[in-house]
């Protein structure tokens, strides 16, 4: 995606500033906040490090709630047609095929959305900066690393190097959504309290048809294997296999091709070999800031909270973020809210990311993790029995897709 560069946005500076939102970072939290607060005629300006969009292996998923707000700016129609629908997903004993399915359609009453959306996440920023540039709304600047952030008690200083030229611009408030290494958080002085879970995960997808051959397969499908797990996310065209590592060879070891060809016969043998088109290690974090803003300042998305990709929901949670922030934004700049109001964005999203993701990210994962055959076959039991009960599942299926946490924030005043 190319830079670009909007016509001036709508939304009025204060003299003395250069834009009202400054927004560092230009990933899908960045993009979204941008969106809204431009629509909404506030004067915003973003900056991202990088030149282009990454088309890396990140987020697939995308929940009903968050399918239902990315609707509200006009952006679900494409996802859709770009993306596989998931009616159900499930948790599944491999090789025999056992499993518990949860099916997303009792959620009708609750979202417009009621299945899973598997959608590459590169895919959202680069419809996000189409329509930003379609709208001439926010100026996107690529390529433009933020540096330095100084704030008063009027606003704040940002400097930007882009291409080896600084400069420095006011905003009435800056918004740190520069994910998970965040420059502002640092500035900020802020800790990024929790931990970094021992194993490296591998990433590896393939064109090959998993579900021509493992039976009732769901598009989203977490396994237990012999001694082990693996998950199964369809994307169009594509399996991705997370492929947890083993505890007995080292890393380079298994990221060799003929280590990702065994893991992947594992879980379907076939004679020809499996034509794999990127693999990718990655670290997983649990990690949430103590604090979401700082003066003028507020983070967002991952540069405020980490968690195990196990369940999809760390942009969908940045996502809420990002909806919640562009209220308390648009509140203080068109409304006279006082700088505070960016403490009610912290109740209202701190609590959801801290009790709801990544508590559940980090059960999902254990549960994923748990080796001995018994108790795989008690818990595989249990989650039968909340699939098969309708009043069960209902619960289930509000809080693992983030319908429940939405609630709690909103009751938050
Ligand atoms: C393998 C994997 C699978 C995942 N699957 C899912 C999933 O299915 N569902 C889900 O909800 N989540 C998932 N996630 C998590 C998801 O990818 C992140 O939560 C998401 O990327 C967060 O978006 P963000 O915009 O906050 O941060 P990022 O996407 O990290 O964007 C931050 C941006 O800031 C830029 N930046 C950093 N520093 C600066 C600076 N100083 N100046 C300017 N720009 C800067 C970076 O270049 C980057 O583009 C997954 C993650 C991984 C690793």
């Amino acid at each position: 995606m190319p830079a670009s560069h909007g016509s001036p946005p709508n939304g009025t500076a204060q003299p003395g500033t250069d834009c009202e939102v400054a927004i560092v970072g230009g990933g899908p939290v960045a993009l979204v906040l941008a969106l809204i607060l431009s629509r909404a005629g506030v004067a915003v300006e973003l900056f991202e490090r990088a030149a282009t969009v990454e088309r890396d292996l990140r987020a697939s998923t995308f929940h009903p709630p968050t399918l239902d707000m990315l609707d509200e700016l006009g952006l679900a129609g494409d996802m859709l047609a770009g993306g596989l629908v998931c009616p159900h997903w499930q948790i599944r004993l491999h090789p025999s095929g056992d499993r518990a399915v949860f099916d997303l359609s009792i959620l009708a009453g609750d979202t417009r959305h009621p299945f899973r959306l598997q959608f590459e996440q590169w895919k959202l920023s680069e419809l996000l900066h189409a329509r930003l540039a379609a709208e001439g709304l926010a100026r996107v600047n690529m390529g433009a690393e933020a540096v330095d952030i100084a704030q008063d008690d009027l606003g704040v200083t940002l400097t930007v190097d882009h291409g080896g030229m600084r400069r420095s611009m006011r905003a009435r408030f800056l918004v740190g959504a520069d994910g998970a290494r965040s420059m502002v958080r640092t500035a900020l002085g802020l800790d990024f309290t929790g931990m970094t879970y021992p194993e490296t995960t591998i990433l590896a997808t393939t064109t090959f048809p998993f579900e021509a051959h493992l039976d009732g397969l769901s598009n989203v499908s977490y396994c237990w294997k012999d001694g082990g797990n693996f998950s199964l996310l369809r994307v169009p065209g594509r399996w991705r296999v997370s492929i947890y590592p083993r505890e007995d060879l080292a890393l380079e070891d298994q990221l060799a091709p003929d280590a990702i060809e065994a893991a992947l016969q594992d879980i379907v043998p076939r004679p020809a070999p499996y034509e794999v088109q990127e693999v990718r290690p990655y670290r997983v974090h649990q990690r949430i800031v103590p604090r979401y803003s700082h003066g003028r300042v507020a983070l967002a998305g991952d540069a405020a909270h980490l968690n195990s990709p196990a369940g999809g929901m760390g942009l969908n949670g940045g996502i809420h973020d990002a909806l919640e922030l562009a209220a308390a934004l648009t509140d203080m700049l068109r409304r006279g809210a006082r700088t505070e109001r960016l403490e009610l964005y912290e109740r209202r999203r701190r609590p959801v990311a801290q009790e709801q993701i990544l508590a559940q990210a980090d059960r999902n994962r254990a549960r994923m993790r748990e080796k001995d055959p018994a108790r795989r076959r008690e818990i595989l039991a249990g989650l039968q029995a909340v699939a098969a009960d309708r009043t069960r599942l209902h619960e289930y299926l509000l809080r693992t897709s983030m319908i429940e946490g939405l609630r709690q924030a909103a009751l938050v005043a």
